[in-house]
C-alpha cells in the first residue's frame, strides 16, 4: 500500500516548510507556532489566505497588511517556495507539461518527482493534476502503474500544482503570460478554469488530502474555482465514491474501460474487488449528480480489446438511469504497452453507437503526444530520460 503524505512539521533536519498549498487549519498552525496570540488567529489567517491564493505571493514581505514582526517570525519558520520545476516542456499544440521536484520527506528521500499536465483551448484551461507520486494499481494499459515509487502527496503538494501553473501562466496579479505558445485569455476566461485529477495516481486512496485540496482550490477567498470544474477520476474504489460525494461534491469520472468483470479484471485489477455491478450502484447513488451535473464514464479505445459495436450497445444498456457522459480515450502508446489504439472507424462507429443512444460522447482529442503528456504517459519521459542519463555515464 501507499505510504502516508508528509505533514507540515517538517522534521527539524529537514527544510523550512512551505505554507504555499497550505489549509486554513494549516496556516492557523503556523501562526499559533509563532505565538501568535489565539485572538488575532482569525484575522491573521484571512491576511495570509489572500496574499498567498488571491495574489500569489512569493515572500513574506510582500505582505504590506501583515505587521512586519509577524512577517519576520514567519520567515524565520516557514517559506513560500513552490516545487522545483526540474523541466517545462511546450507541446506543439500548447500542451505544457511540467516535471516537479517535491521536497524531501525524511532524510533518506532524495525529493520524488510528479508530472502535471496544462492543456489550453479556447474558451478554457484545464489542469490535470496528480495525487500521487506513482499508483499502486496496475491497469494493464497505463504506464504510470508500473512505476515503482508510490507514495501519497500532501494536501500542500497537490495544491502547489496549481500555484505552480498559474505562476508559469503569469496568472496571478503582476505577472505576464508567456509568448511562446496558447494561453487562453479574454474577460471570461482564466488560464487555469478547470482541474481534472486525471494525473499520477488514484485519487481515492488519498482521499483526505485530495478533498482538502479541492476545499483549497475552490475557496471563494482565494484561487475561486467552482467545485463544477474540479472533477477526480478514479478507478472504481467504491467505498470511497459516496464519502467524496457526500464530504466535497466534485464531478465525478469513473473509469469503466470494459462492460464484462472478465475483461475489466484484466484492464483494471481493481475490478476484482469491486466488480462493475457494485460501481454502477455507487454511480447511481453518487450524491449530486443530476443531468446538470453528469458523471463522466471514461472509455479507452484499445484495438480488438472491448472496442466491437455489441460493447458499445452493452456500455448504453448499463449506464441507464444514470445521469452519463461518455468519454472515448484513443489509447495513447507507451514504450513496450501490451496494446494498440482502435483505428479511427472502429472509434467513429462506437461512438456513433454511444451518441445515437442519447448520450454526448466526445472522443477526447489526444494532447501533448509530442511531449508525452497524454493519459496514461506520464512519467515515462523521466524515466526515459534518466535511462539515457545513465547510459551517457556507462
Ligand atoms: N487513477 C485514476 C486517475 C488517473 S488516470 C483513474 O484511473 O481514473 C486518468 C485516466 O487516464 C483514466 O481514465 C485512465 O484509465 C486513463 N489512462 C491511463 N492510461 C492510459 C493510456 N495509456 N491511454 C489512454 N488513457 C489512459
Ligand atoms: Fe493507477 Fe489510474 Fe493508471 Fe490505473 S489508470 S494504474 S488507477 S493511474
Amino acid at each position: 500500500m501507499t505510504v502516508a503524505a508528509p505533514t507540515l512539521s517538517a522534521e527539524p533536519s529537514l527544510a523550512k516548510p512551505s505554507l504555499a498549498g497550505a489549509t486554513r487549519a494549516e496556516l492557523a498552525e503556523a501562526l499559533r507556532a509563532i505565538d501568535t496570540p489565539e485572538r488575532e488567529i482569525r484575522m491573521r489567517v484571512a491576511q495570509l489566505w489572500h496574499w498567498i491564493y488571491f495574489r500569489g505571493a512569493r515572500d513574506f514581505a510582500d505582505m504590506s497588511n501583515v505587521s512586519k514582526i509577524v512577517r519576520g517570525k514567519l520567515a524565520e519558520r516557514f517559506t513560500l517556495a513552490l516545487p522545483e520545476v526540474v523541466a517545462e516542456q511546450v507541446s506543439t499544440d500548447g500542451t505544457r507539461k511540467w516535471l516537479l521536484r517535491l521536497d524531501p520527506v525524511d532524510a533518506a528521500d532524495k525529493g520524488a518527482e510528479i508530472e502535471c499536465v496544462y492543456i489550453p483551448e479556447s474558451d478554457r484551461g484545464t489542469l490535470c493534476v496528480s495525487s500521487q507520486v506513482g499508483c499502486t494499481l496496475n491497469c494493464s494499459f497505463c504506464h504510470t502503474g508500473t512505476q515503482k515509487l508510490v507514495r501519497n502527496l500532501s494536501t500542500r503538494e497537490i495544491v502547489a500544482q496549481l500555484l505552480v501553473a498559474r505562476m508559469r501562466l503569469g496568472d496571478f496579479p503582476g505577472l505576464e503570460p508567456p509568448t511562446d505558445g496558447l494561453v487562453p485569455s479574454g474577460a471570461d476566461v482564466r488560464a487555469v478554469s478547470n482541474i481534472v485529477f486525471m494525473g499520477m495516481g488514484e485519487p481515492l486512496y488519498n482521499l483526505e488530502q485530495v478533498e482538502a485540496a479541492i476545499e483549497v482550490m475552490s475557496d471563494g477567498d482565494g484561487l475561486s474555482l467552482s467545485k463544477r470544474r474540479i472533477t477526480v477520476s478514479t478507478s472504481g474504489v467504491v467505498p470511497q465514491i459516496e464519502r467524496l460525494g457526500a464530504e466535497c461534491g466534485p464531478m465525478l469520472a469513473i473509469s469503466l474501460h470494459a462492460v464484462r468483470d472478465d475483461l475489466r479484471n484484466e484492464l483494471v485489477p481493481l475490478n476484482k474487488k469491486y466488480p462493475i455491478r457494485q460501481l454502477l450502484e455507487a454511480c447511481r447513488d453518487y450524491p449530486g449528480a443530476s443531468n446538470a451535473r453528469r458523471i463522466t464514464f471514461e472509455y479507452v479505445m484499445l484495438k480488438g480489446v472491448n472496442d466491437s459495436p455489441a460493447e458499445a450497445r452493452e456500455l448504453v444498456r448499463l449506464l441507464k438511469g444514470i445521469p452519463a457522459k461518455i468519454n472515448l480515450i484513443p489509447f495513447n502508446p507507451w514504450p513496450g504497452a501490451p496494446y494498440e489504439c482502435s483505428d479511427w472507424e472502429t472509434i467513429e462507429r462506437f461512438s456513433d453507437i454511444v451518441f445515437n443512444a442519447g448520450y454526448a460522447s466526445p472522443v477526447r482529442t489526444p494532447r501533448g503526444r509530442d511531449i508525452l503528456a497524454a493519459c496514461g504517459q506520464l512519467k515515462s519521459e523521466t524515466e526515459k530520460l534518466r535511462a539515457r542519463a545513465r547510459l551517457a555515464v556507462e
